[in-house]
């Protein structure tokens, strides 16, 4: 069993949860070498990106769940309908991007993405 980080994520990647994560299995957002870095320079498109628990690493601890501020983290089992996709997403997008170990900025879209759910 995993935690999987599903759409609310998208334009948003808070990194609140990497803070709590004890195993630093977060990963994202794209650039394989940035560790995240690339989400703080000026320009940076966060149309599309977000973060990704890597499966065969994450504990199933649950701590990141209540630090999500737009609550896109949901245990495997518990992903709302429609969003089952997102366990696959999270598995190959993990092996394809950065480990982020350290709270960044969000991302300029993530007040209105918070807005937008009516967080
Ligand atoms: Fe990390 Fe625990 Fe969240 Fe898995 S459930 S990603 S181990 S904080």
């Amino acid at each position: 069993m995993t935690y999987i980080i599903a759409e609310p994520c998208v334009s948003t990647c808070d990194t609140a949860c990497v803070e709590v994560c004890p195993v630093d299995c977060i990963h994202g957002p794209d650039d394989k070498t940035g560790a995240g870095a690339e989400a703080k320079e000026p320009g940076f498109d966060p149309e599309g990106k977000q973060l990704y628990i890597n499966p065969e690493e994450c504990i199933d601890c649950g701590a990141c769940e209540p630090e999500c501020p737009v609550e896109a983290i949901f245990e495997e089992d518990d992903l709302p309908d429609g969003q089952e996709h997102w366990v696959d997403i999270n598995e190959e997008r993990s092996q394809e991007t950065p480990n982020i170990t350290e709270t960044l900025e969000p991302l300029e879209g993530a007040e209105d993405k918070r807005e937008a759910l009516g967080l």
